[in-house]
């Protein structure tokens, strides 16, 4: 057998299950010990830099750098107790994952050797950062750009680094990241929604979004990972034949979780649990190799640095038990793909989820204002909304048979549905008894229980009883970004719903008929998003498109989207990001495209020319000398003896042919596309153009997988990727 794989499948097959990071005592005795939380810092610094921080995390306030001193100072000693060495900004930046830049505590001056961390230091970092994609925003003659403390996310340690969670800008302010966006977008959602909320209770200070990510992954040995270049470099196969047996047995959901893959979740739980993560939830997933976890759902903020941190965490765990965690959404062809989804509500102050349908009719007329408003604003901006999960990795997986489609549309489930659809059915509403009836209907509404059964499971955005869950986004995103679009689409509609009721109660109309009528205004509007059915069947690819909703065929489409006049309008006028902000964050994900694909295109090519078709070639010799042979030995009479040798070698030989072609048919479609200077065209280019081409080569290759000998194949096959013990 070729080396490298034999290599690979020797060393895999020797793992054992086992522990590494085991703490002993309960969960709760070591929960959030690496974090230095609220509690904490109480007994770390003066009650005035308590407050100071108390005021940040809890309203917002922003942070006097008289202060910043003190509270570094305590966070230092709590640093330097915990056996910490350095000190990172821990920033999100425009690439799906996060950056670090340590920094030593100590200092070399008179004192001698000294550990310090100063205020400038805890509050501002200048992480000489120049290679993060910004857009063009940093290409000015002043090219910083600096992280900040985001103090509403805490500090902690993560091997033995004190990671600062933090923002980044550039020198001019404007957003280079993922949080910025996403911080404004809370305010805009809590201000708008608390505008509703008060309607019906004016004692509601601010209303915040609560969010739980499931977050899907494929596990690999580390030996077989290495032995395959396109998973080192992309993230993802892509060649390779699917296995006999794969998921067609459903045998692996919720399956036994196999011995060494529990003893990688234990460990890495118990070093989340240390960071404050609150995990909850391990299953396996459809796909073999294919898992999933989930923490109890916490503050977006927190939800969100919490994953980013968690996806860290795994990889780090991960490596200890010689495995490699793939966040990829679509690491094999022909098995499910992953996601992130995310579970998303709003709750006041007082910590009452306005998604959550009550006993009684004005806590459901509430309800009902936050659904309409969710309904309407999905509505309005649907594509936007599912072009914030558009990437290549993840264009891989949406649409396809097991993932979410790529148009969107809301499950709302039978009984809500029924209600809505009997409120819009209600024709006038200038009569009294109109009023009455409404209420009547929402006064019987029953509530609506948690995890009804007739969950609905190929909608991108469903109704689960107390909250929306968004299925479309993908395993390795940065959630922030369809977090933040999706809070300031739901803001714009809940400022128009409040506007909409003070005008019709300016009119003269009752509170509960303004509301009412704005309601079923609301849903009226948004009806074409909402869908019950099968979201997988070809049927309703026909009605969405009758419906005018567009579906996400071509990822830089859908980029094109968050520079459309009214997306610019929606986020300037709800605060969140500028027109040249958005431009930046277009003109990345165009570079991030082509980069991504170009790799992927260069890495499927060396793989046909350096692995697959020498295999090929040496397969071809041993069935040519074996024929020559038989020839020797039968002439004419080989003919027939040999058929099935000689219908072999042809194919071999075509297959050969066929794929050098196609390699290079695809060298010269990504030669051609480079040549282009504009980005957002060269990405066309890349989709339509190169990709295409892959395909077939990739086509090519799995078919001479399928005839070469194993013995000389050279890459780990998907049966022996996908089969941990
Ligand atoms: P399922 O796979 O059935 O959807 P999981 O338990 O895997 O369920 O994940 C559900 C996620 O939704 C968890 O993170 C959970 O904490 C979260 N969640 C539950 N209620 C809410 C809510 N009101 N707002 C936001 N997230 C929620
Ligand atoms: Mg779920």
């Amino acid at each position: 057998m070729a080396f490298s794989r034999q290599m690979a499948l020797r060393e895999s097959a020797s793992r054992s299950a086992e522990r590494f990071f085991e703490k002993k005592g309960p969960v709760s005795s070591y929960f959030g010990e690496n974090v230095f939380d609220l509690p904490k810092m109480k007994a770390y610094m003066s009650g005035a830099a308590y407050a100071a921080v108390e005021a940040a995390v809890r309203e917002g306030k922003h942070l006097d750098r008289s202060v910043a001193d003190e509270i570094a100072d305590g966070i230092r000693k709590w640093a330097l107790e915990k056996g910490a060495t350095h000190y990172t900004h821990l920033f999100q930046p425009l690439t799906d994952s996060t950056a670090e830049k340590h920094e030593a505590f100590i200092s070399f001056d008179g004192d001698g050797v000294v550990e310090r961390f100063g205020g400038s230091a805890l509050v501002q970092q200048e992480p000489d950062a120049s290679s993060f994609p910004n857009g063009g925003l940093r290409n000015t003659f002043e090219a910083r750009g600096y992280s900040a403390w985001d103090p509403t996310s805490p500090v902690f340690i993560l091997d033995g680094t004190l990671c600062v969670p933090s923002v980044f800008v550039a020198y001019t302010g404007e957003a280079l990241d993922m949080k910025v966006p996403e911080l404004k977008s809370l305010q805009a959602i809590s201000d708008a929604a608390t505008g509703v909320a008060a309607l019906f209770d004016e004692s509601v200070r601010s209303v915040g979004v609560n969010i739980g990510l499931e977050q899907e992954y494929f596990l690999v040995d580390e030996a077989l990972w290495a032995a395959r270049p396109d998973l080192v470099q992309c993230g993802r196969t892509v060649i390779g034949h699917t296995a006999a047996k794969d998921q067609q047995l459903s045998d692996h959901y919720f399956g036994a979780i196999p011995q060494r893959v529990s003893a990688f979740m234990k460990d890495f739980e118990t070093e989340a649990y240390r960071l404050g993560i609150r995990l909850h939830t391990r299953h396996n997933e459809v796909a073999p190799n294919q898992f999933e976890c989930a923490p109890i759902f916490s503050s977006a903020t927190t939800a969100i640095d919490q994953n980013m941190l968690l996806m860290i965490v795994m990889q780090k765990v991960a490596a200890r038990h010689r495995l490699k965690v793939i966040f990829h959404e679509k690491p094999f062809q022909g098995v499910n793909g992953s996601g992130k989804h995310c579970n998303w509500s709003l709750s006041t102050d007082a910590g009452s989820n306005l998604l959550s349908p009550g006993s009684t009719p004005s806590r459901n007329l509430r309800f009902l204002s936050f659904f309409a408003c969710v309904l309407k604003g999905v509505h309005d901006h649907n594509f936007l909304l599912m072009s914030s999960v558009a990437s290549l990795s993840n264009s891989y997986r949406l649409g396809g048979n097991e993932a979410p489609p790529a148009v969107m549309s809301v499950f709302s489930g039978s009984t809500l549905h029924g209600i809505m659809e009997d409120i819009m059915a209600m024709e006038d509403f200038s009569r009294q008894e109109t009023h009455r009836e409404t209420l009547s209907i929402v006064g019987a509404m029953p509530e609506i229980i948690l995890d009804n059964t007739d969950r609905n499971r190929t909608s991108p955005f469903a109704f689960t009883g107390n909250r929306f869950e968004f299925r479309a986004v993908g395993s390795s995103q940065n959630a922030a970004g369809a977090v933040y679009v999706l809070n300031t689409i739901v803001a714009e509609a809940l400022k128009d719903f409040r506007r909409s009721v003070d005008a019709l109660m300016a009119g003269g109309e009752t509170k509960d008929g303004a509301i009412i009528r704005t309601i079923r205004q609301f849903l009226l509007d948004a009806r074409d998003i909402m869908f019950e059915g099968n979201g997988y069947s070809k049927e309703w690819q026909e009605e969405a498109a009758r419906r005018g909703l567009r579906a996400i065929n071509d990822v830089t489409e859908a980029f094109e989207a968050f520079r459309s006049d009214e997306a610019v309008a929606l986020f300037e006028k709800m605060g969140v990001l500028t027109r040249s902000e958005l431009e930046a964050r277009y003109a990345v994900m165009n570079e991030t495209y082509v980069k991504k694909l170009q790799i992927e295109a260069r890495v499927i090519g060396d793989l046909c020319l350096n692995h697959v078709i020498p295999a090929a070639v040496k397969y071809q010799q041993l069935l040519g000398s074996s024929l020559d042979g038989m020839w020797k030995m039968f002439s004419e009479e080989s003919a027939t003896l040999c058929r099935a040798e000689i219908a072999s070698l042809r194919r071999i030989s075509q297959g050969i042919g066929d794929l050098s072609d196609h390699v290079a048919a695809l060298v010269a479609a990504r030669r051609q596309a480079n040549q282009e200077a504009d980005t957002p065209v060269r990405a066309r280019l890349y989709c339509h153009e190169v990709r295409p081409l892959m395909d077939q080569v990739r086509a090519d290759a799995d078919s001479l997988e399928m005839l070469v000998d194993d013995e000389l194949w050279p890459l780990p096959k998907y049966r022996e990727l996908l089969f941990l013990q």
